[in-house]
């Protein structure tokens, strides 16, 4: 049996921030296993050319800092030149600090803010300036159980991840007249080196597992089928959603 051809995204150029490791990886290797052109980003060449190494099909790597504007602006630039217009970007840069809101210094909200909010908007924007002009492209940023609720000492990443979740339905009302669908992908409780020390705190891991109906922490790989589903035509009349893969977490009290 064959998939059905509205899932089909075989050919398309895809951009992955972040995704020297982690969830970006694992998405990056569903597209380029789908049978996209994929571009890896991140920050360190050598770890991205060693992640690209383990993908198949035609893999490449774009080395920039999507907190930086400039370096944004030219590095979407190079990716179209290199490997092609872009059909599909994925906002999936994040990063994590824990402290309680009273101890929060300022640097580090703005890390924070720049990292997981700031990105999405550069790096969207530059990629949907083409996207709007071809009249076709879909983004999909990375959110989070943390668009929705919140637990002590995350207050600050939380509240980027539900403004990401408010500029995921701003990009949709902004671009999706010139047939650019945006739209969120929210995972719950996955296991990588951002959520690493919770994962290894015996009590909080025990606590996740009981308080998510699928039983289990996430893994990297629950992500990809949202994903491209999200990327693919199935998703045309998609817009502005944010679809939760988390067990079932943000669901139940
Ligand atoms: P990781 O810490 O494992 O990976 C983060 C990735 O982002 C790395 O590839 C890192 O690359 C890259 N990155 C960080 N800052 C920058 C930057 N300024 N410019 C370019 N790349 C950058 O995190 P996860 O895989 O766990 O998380 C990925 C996304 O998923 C994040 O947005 C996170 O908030 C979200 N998420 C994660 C959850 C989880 O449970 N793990 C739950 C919900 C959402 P490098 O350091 O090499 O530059």
């Amino acid at each position: 049996m064959t998939a059905h051809p509205l899932f089909d995204i075989g050919g398309r150029t895809a951009l992955v921030t972040g995704s020297s490791r982690g969830i970006g990886l694992a998405l990056a290797r569903g597209l380029a296993e789908a049978g996209c052109r994929v571009v890896l980003n991140g920050r360190d060449g050598d770890r991205l050319a060693e992640a690209a190494a383990g993908l198949p099909g035609e893999v490449r790597t774009a080395v920039f800092d999507v907190t930086d504007g400039p370096s944004v602006a030219a590095g979407i630039a190079d990716v179209e030149e290199r490997v092609g217009p872009l059909d599909i970007l994925v906002n999936n840069a994040g990063m994590q600090l824990r402290a309680p809101l009273l101890e929060f210094a300022d640097a580090d909200w703005h890390r924070v803010l720049d990292t997981n909010l700031t990105s999405a908007f550069l790096v969207g924007r530059e990629a949907a300036r083409r996207m709007t002009e071809r009249g076709h492209g879909k983004i999909v940023n990375i959110c989070s159980l943390q668009s929705e609720v919140v637990r002590p000492g995350i207050a600050p990443y939380a509240a980027t991840k539900g403004a990401l979740k408010m500029l995921t339905k701003g990009m949709c009302a902004d671009w999706g007249p010139y047939g650019v669908q945006v739209n969120g992908l929210g995972p719950g409780y996955i296991e990588t080196e951002l959520t690493r020390p919770l994962v290894e705190d015996e009590k909080f891991s025990t606590w996740v597992r009981g308080r998510t109906p699928a039983g289990r922490w996430g893994r990297t790989e629950d992500l990809v089928g949202g994903l491209l589903f999200l990327a693919s035509p199935a998703a045309d009349f998609v817009g502005g959603q944010i679809l939760y893969v988390d067990g079932g977490m943000t669901s139940v009290l």
